[in-house]
């Protein structure tokens, strides 16, 4: 271990002196080939690893289990060497709060200074979603989003974003265990959505790598069906997330002119609607049974007439496609406020007429901030030289 070095210099303490116990990394929310990896790193036979890390697999993602002496198909031996390596810890929770709705939200520590939320919404879905979080900050700026007023710090990875999805099952309690086996239709995180804090489309690699550990059948088995990624219209890559996720697409719209978008969402000076919408049509095996989701905040003034209903209708001509009306969440020191609940339902009336599932999702978990687009953490981006001296 580095850090020795200046140890003769101290006085003798042994409070201090003592080193300090290392950290051992976890094997939570890796990939199978990352797993396989630990393994051989730990002396298993590049030729068994594989072997080996299905079986971790199913401990870790089926049961969820935390302490490797629950394995017991695994070989007391390597259960030993593997503790003695690795844990199965998650992130820790930094904070857990619980809505009058149910709705529930989790703060958690990433690394020093780097904290994440995710949210877990009963009732939504086909049983329950969890929203997750892709980034620790978000670059983007939209006007109206809380995220947005937070700089990125970083990308999250895809053991850190599957670490999510563990810790609400944690919380559930719904790892099944084999004298307590859970049926599918027990569950109650059922969906996912890439719908809390950052852009998933400039994390599309690790966003891809944690779809695919969250989908796998031995595992975790939240289908890419049950899974829905939000973008704020990254266009470029829209087509390649269904080609590499197969999850359902979710656009954040909010606006139906240029001028107007450009504000609310400055990304779209750099893919305007035109070429957002040419990127949308392109999104793979689009019908009846995978439609687009697009989201459309309801700003008070701002985005809620008729006429832009109407326009709404017109832009989305030809797409399999439902809208979310989003009441706008307010949040400390937001410059907008919620349309009246009339003019969201006169907006919603336009788009049933014209023949499209148009449900005005409630607001959910607002008192505790956990509602779309309230997400925000104090972290900040440390510079490397400022690193070093903390
Ligand atoms: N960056 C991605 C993922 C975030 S999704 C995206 O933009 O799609 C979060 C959703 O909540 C987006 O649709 C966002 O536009 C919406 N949202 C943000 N702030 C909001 C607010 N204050 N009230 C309601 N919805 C909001």
């Amino acid at each position: 271990m580095k850090g020795i070095a200046g140890q003769g210099r101290r006085p003798h303490n042994p409070r201090v002196t003592a080193s300090p116990t290392p950290i051992k990394p976890s094997l939570a929310g890796l990939s199978k080939p990352a797993l396989a990896e630990k393994l051989i790193a730990v002396g298993v036979e590049p030729k068994k690893a594989r072997m080996r890390a299905e079986q971790l697999w199913r401990w870790i993602y089926h049961y969820g289990i935390t302490d490797f002496a629950a394995m017991t198909n695994v070989a007391k031996e390597l259960r030993a060497t593997l503790a003695e390596h690795y844990t199965l810890a998650r992130p820790e929770i930094v904070a857990a709060q619980v809505s009058q709705d149910g709705t529930r939200k989790w703060l958690i520590r990433l690394g020093p200074g780097v904290e994440a939320e995710c949210v877990f919404i009963p009732d939504v879905g086909r049983s329950g979603a969890l929203c997750v979080s892709s980034q620790v900050g978000c670059t983007l700026n939209c006007t109206f989003c809380h995220t947005g007023t937070q700089k990125l710090v970083r990308n999250l990875t895809a053991a850190e974003i599957v670490a999510q999805v563990m810790i609400a099952r944690d919380a559930l309690d719904e790892w099944p265990t084999p004298e307590r086996p859970l049926n599918d239709g027990d569950r109650k995180l059922t969906n996912i959505v890439f719908m809390g804090m950052g852009e998933p489309l400039y994390n599309l690699d690790n966003v891809e790598e944690a779809i695919a550990t969250i989908a796998d059948g031995d595992g975790i088995s939240i289908s890419r069906r049950r899974t829905t990624v939000s973008t704020a219209g990254v266009a470029p890559r829209i087509k390649e997330l269904g080609e590499r996720t197969g999850a359902m697409l979710a656009i954040s719209l909010h606006a139906t002119n240029d001028a107007l978008r450009n504000e609310l969402v400055p990304l779209n000076k750099k893919y305007n609607l035109e070429e957002l919408f040419a990127a949308i049509r392109t999104y793979p095996s689009l019908g009846n049974a995978k439609r687009v989701t697009f989201e459309y905040v309801m700003l008070k003034g701002v985005n809620d007439t008729i006429p832009e209903a109407k326009a709404l209708v017109r832009l989305l001509a030809g797409i399999p496609a439902k809208i979310n009306l989003i009441p706008f969440n307010p949040w400390p020191g937001s410059p907008y406020e919620c349309s009246n609940w009339e003019t969201i339902e006169t907006f919603a009336e336009v788009l049933n007429r014209a023949g499209y599932s148009s449900p005005i999702r409630t607001p959910r978990g607002r008192d505790i901030l956990a509602a779309c687009g309230q997400l925000r953490s104090e972290s900040v981006k440390v510079r490397a030289s400022q690193r070093q001296n903390g």
